[in-house]
C-alpha cells in the first residue's frame, strides 16, 4: 500500500483511528493459531499488515471497506483473536480492522429478551451486562473472556451451555455488517425467517471473508439462580457415549452436558486427582420437574453402568475453572513456552452421527495417538442425531521446526482418519490451516458453489484473503 492511500485513509477517520506503528501493527499480525506462535517464538514473524485501524462505529467500518474497494486494500477484520487456526492472520499489505473498541452493550430489551451489542463486545462483558438482569446468552465458549460476539458469529462458535441454549446460530436473530465498497446490510431481529435463504446463516461462519459484522441481536435466557449436577462415572468413553445418546433421545433437557473421556476429564480435574471417563449434566435447580428427570436420569445411568459420583464439587470444579483452559493454551504455546520448545498444544473437532461416533472417536483418536503422547477427548456439542468431538493433543519433539513437521503430519492423517470413519471437521473454522482441507469437506461443488458466493459479494477479494478460499492474493503462511 502506498503512502498516498494510507493518508487518504487517515484524513477520512478520527485522529488516532489508524496506527503503522511498528509495535502496534506486529501485535495484531496473527491470532492463536500454533504454527503462529510457535515461529513468531523462534523469531520468524508472521508479516505484519501496513496498518491497524480502531473501528469505533458502524461508519468508521464502513470508510475503511469503501476505501479498501477503491484501493484494492485487503482488510482483515479481528475481533478477540483467540482463534486458532489462523483465520485472522494479516496477509501482507493488508489493513487490520480490529473491532476491539466496539465494545459497547446497545440494548437489552426485556419483553423479548434480546440483548443487541456491538460486534467487538466480549463474551464476559456480555454476560456481566445481562446478570443484573437474572439473563444470560448461555452459550459459554471456553474462551468466553477474550473471544467477541462477531468473532463468534464469524466462526459459527458454540460452548459449553449449547445444549441447553443452543450456538451463536440458534441465538442469531439479527445483525448489521458492512460489505465490501461500504454499503450496509442491516437484518432486523427476527426469531424466524423464511423470505429466502436466511443471510444471518450465509455469515454466520464467514471468517471475515464476505462481511464485517458490526453489530448484533442475540436471544437471551433467564439465567438459573442455581445448576443441579449429576455427575457420573461411565466404564469407558464408549459406554458414556452410549448413555448420551440415550439421554438426549429420551429427550432429558439438561443446561450443560458433557462427556469427557479418561484423559480429558483427568487434565480438568487435575486439582481433585480425579480418574476415569466423566459424564456431567447440570440442570437448572428451580425448572419444572427438575426433580423426576434427576432420578430418572440416575436410573438410566444405572442401566448403562455408569455409577454416580457422589461429591457435586466434581461438577461444579470443572464448571468454574473451565475457561481456565485459554490461560493454560496461552503458557504452552506463547512467548513463555512453559513446557519448552518442540511442543504444540492445539485441537481437533470433528462431528458425526450417533452412529458413526464411536468409530471416528476410535479412529481419531488411534491417528492422533501415532503422534502425540496426550490425547484427550470430550464430546463438546449434542445433538438429537448426533455430536461434536473435541480432541486435545500435546506434540513434543527436539526442536520446534521438527514439532511442525509432525504438526502438518498430525492434521493430515487425523483429517483422513476422521473423512474415511464418516465424520466431518468441525469446530473453531477453517482459516488457514483447514482452507486445503475444504475440498474433502464439501466436496469440489460445495467449494465452487462458497467460492461463488465469494466473488459475488466480494469481487475485488478484499476481505480476509486465503481463509476460506485460496486466492492468489494471499501470500501469508503456507
Ligand atoms: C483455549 C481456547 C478455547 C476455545 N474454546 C472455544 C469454544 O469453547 N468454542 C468455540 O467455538 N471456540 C473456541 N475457541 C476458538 C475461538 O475462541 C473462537 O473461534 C471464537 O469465536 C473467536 O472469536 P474472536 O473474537 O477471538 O475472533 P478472532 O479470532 O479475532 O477472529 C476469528 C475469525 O472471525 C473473523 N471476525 C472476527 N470478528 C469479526 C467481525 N466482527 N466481522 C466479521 N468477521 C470477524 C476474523 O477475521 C477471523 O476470520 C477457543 C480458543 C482457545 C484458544
Amino acid at each position: 500500500m502506498d503512502s498516498e492511500a494510507l493518508q487518504a485513509l487517515i484524513e477520512r477517520l478520527p485522529p488516532a483511528a489508524v496506527t503503522t506503528h511498528p509495535g502496534e501493527v506486529s501485535t495484531r499480525a496473527h491470532d492463536r493459531w500454533a504454527l503462529a506462535l510457535i515461529r513468531e517464538a523462534r523469531g520468524e514473524r508472521v508479516p505484519p499488515p501496513a496498518a491497524v485501524v480502531f473501528a469505533e462505529s458502524t461508519d468508521h467500518v464502513a470508510t475503511v471497506l469503501a476505501w479498501a474497494t477503491e484501493t484494492g486494500t485487503p482488510v482483515v477484520a479481528r475481533g478477540g483473536a483467540s482463534g486458532v487456526r489462523g483465520a485472522a492472520q494479516a496477509v501482507k499489505r493488508s489493513v487490520v480492522l480490529d473491532l476491539s473498541r466496539m465494545d459497547r452493550v446497545l440494548e437489552i430489551e426485556d419483553i423479548s429478551q434480546t440483548v443487541s451489542v456491538q460486534a467487538g463486545v466480549r463474551g464476559i462483558q456480555l454476560e456481566a451486562a445481562l446478570r443484573p438482569k437474572g439473563l444470560t446468552v448461555g452459550m459459554y465458549p471456553d474462551s468466553l473472556e477474550v473471544s467477541t460476539v462477531g468473532g463468534w458469529i464469524a466462526t459459527a462458535a458454540d460452548g459449553a451451555g449449547s445444549f441447553g441454549y443452543g450456538d451463536i446460530g440458534d441465538a442469531l436473530l439479527g445483525l448489521t455488517a458492512v460489505l465490501p465498497g461500504g454499503e450496509l446490510l442491516k437484518l432486523p431481529a427476527i426469531p424466524g425467517m423464511a423470505s429466502g435463504p436466511d443471510l444471518r446463516r450465509v455469515l454466520t461462519g464467514s471468517e471475515g471473508a464476505l462481511a464485517v459484522i458490526t453489530e448484533a441481536t442475540l436471544a437471551a435466557w433467564r439465567a438459573p439462580s442455581a445448576h443441579a449436577w449429576e455427575p457420573f462415572r461411565p466404564h469407558s468413553f464408549e459406554t458414556g457415549a452410549a448413555l448420551l445418546k440415550e439421554v438426549v433421545q429420551r429427550g432429558f433437557r439438561p443446561l450443560v452436558i458433557r462427556l469427557f473421556d479418561r484423559q480429558a476429564a483427568g487434565e480438568s480435574l487435575s486439582a481433585l486427582g480425579y480418574e476415569g471417563a466423566l459424564l456431567i449434566a447440570g440442570f437448572d435447580a428451580a425448572a419444572p420437574a427438575v426433580e423426576a428427570q434427576r432420578f430418572e436420569l440416575r436410573e438410566l445411568a444405572r442401566s448403562f453402568g455408569a455409577v454416580r459420583i457422589q461429591t457435586p464439587d466434581v461438577a461444579q470444579h470443572w464448571w468454574e475453572h473451565r475457561h481456565e483452559g485459554v490461560a493454560r493454551y496461552d503458557a504452552v504455546m506463547g512467548m513463555e513456552r512453559a513446557l519448552g520448545d518442540g511442543v504444540i498444544l492445539d485441537t481437533f473437532g470433528v462431528s458425526a452421527l450417533w452412529r458413526r461416533l464411536p468409530t471416528v472417536y476410535d479412529r481419531v483418536r488411534s491417528a492422533l495417538l501415532e503422534h502425540a503422547g496426550e490425547v484427550g477427548c470430550r464430546v463438546s456439542s449434542v445433538h438429537v442425531s448426533g455430536a461434536s468431538l473435541r480432541f486435545s493433543f500435546l506434540l513434543r519433539a527436539s526442536t520446534d521446526r521438527e514439532v511442525e513437521r509432525a504438526y502438518a503430519k498430525v492434521w493430515a492423517d487425523a483429517a483422513s482418519a476422521c473423512k474415511a470413519a464418516g465424520g466431518a471437521l468441525a469446530h473453531d473454522g477453517v482459516g488457514v490451516l483447514k482452507a486445503s482441507m475444504l475440498p474433502d469437506e464439501l466436496g469440489v461443488s460445495g467449494v465452487e458453489t462458497l467460492a461463488r458466493l465469494k466473488h459475488g459479494i466480494d469481487p475485488e477479494g478484499i476481505l480476509n484473503p486465503g481463509k476460506l478460499f485460496r486466492e492468489p492474493r494471499y501470500d501469508g503462511l503456507p
